[in-house]
C-alpha cells in the first residue's frame, strides 16, 4: 500500500460489519484511470494548469505529479500520450503538449507534430508562466507543482489537526500572494506561508 492510499483509507476509516476486510470508498475515492498517462487503477491529485482559464486542473496519478514538476520527464512513463493527447479535455491538452515538448525523443517530436490544439489552446499550452515572485525559506524560487517540506509545526485554522514538520507537500499551487503557497495536507487544500516551506 502506497503512502496516498494510507492517508486515503486513514481517513476513511474501517467500516466494521461482519466482513472487517470489506472497505466502504466514498464514490470519489475509488482509484481511476489517470488521464495523462493511462495509468489504471490509481489515486488521483488535482494539479493546476496554468496560463489560461483560472482554476483549470486536471487529476493526475502521483507520478504524473512528479513528473510535472520536472523539466526532463521520464519518456517510458508517458509512452501512452499517443493516446491520451487526442483527449477532449484542453487541459490535458495543454499539458500532453507541454510534457512533449520537454521529451527529447524522435517520437515525442511526431506526436508533437501530430497534436491538433485550437488557437486558445494552443496559446494557453505556449503561456509559460513567468518567473515566480514566491521564495521558500532559503529564498529558492518556488513553481506550481513543487514538492516542499514543511520546515515546522504549523496548526491549520479552520481544520482540527497539525501539520507535523518534515511533512512534504506535493503539487503546490501559487497565489496571488507571493508569501503565500497552497497544498494539499491530510487531503485537506490549505494555505501555507512561504516561509515555513522549503523546496524538495
Ligand atoms: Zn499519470
Amino acid at each position: 500500500m502506497n503512502v496516498l492510499n494510507a492517508i486515503k483509507m486513514s481517513k476513511l476509516g474501517f467500516v466494521t460489519s461482519n466482513f472487517p476486510f470489506l472497505l466502504q470508498y466514498h464514490s470519489q475515492d475509488i482509484p481511476m484511470t489517470c488521464p495523462l498517462c493511462a495509468t489504471p487503477d490509481t489515486p488521483l491529485i488535482p494539479v493546476p494548469v496554468p496560463g489560461g482559464p483560472a482554476d483549470a486542473s486536471v487529476d493526475l496519478c502521483g507520478i504524473c505529479v512528479d513528473q510535472m514538476a520536472s523539466d526532463t520527464p521520464n519518456p517510458d512513463h508517458f509512452r501512452s500520450l499517443a493516446t491520451t493527447m487526442w483527449s477532449e479535455d484542453p487541459a490535458v491538452q495543454v499539458l500532453a503538449f507541454r510534457t512533449l515538448q520537454k521529451i527529447d525523443a524522435p517520437w515525442a517530436d511526431d506526436l508533437l507534430g501530430q497534436l491538433y490544439l485550437d488557437d486558445d489552446t494552443r496559446a494557453w499550452a505556449q503561456n509559460v508562466v513567468a518567473e515566480s515572485q514566491h521564495k521558500d525559506a532559503n529564498g529558492v524560487t518556488l513553481q506550481t507543482g513543487d514538492t516542499v517540506v514543511l520546515i515546522k509545526d504549523l496548526t491549520v485554522k479552520g481544520a482540527n489537526f497539525t501539520a507535523k514538520r518534515g511533512t512534504a507537500v506535493r503539487g503546490i499551487s501559487l497565489t496571488d500572494n507571493p508569501a503565500h503557497i497552497e497544498g494539499r495536507v491530510e487531503g485537506q487544500r490549505i494555505v501555507i506561508l512561504t516561509e515555513f516551506v522549503k523546496k524538495k
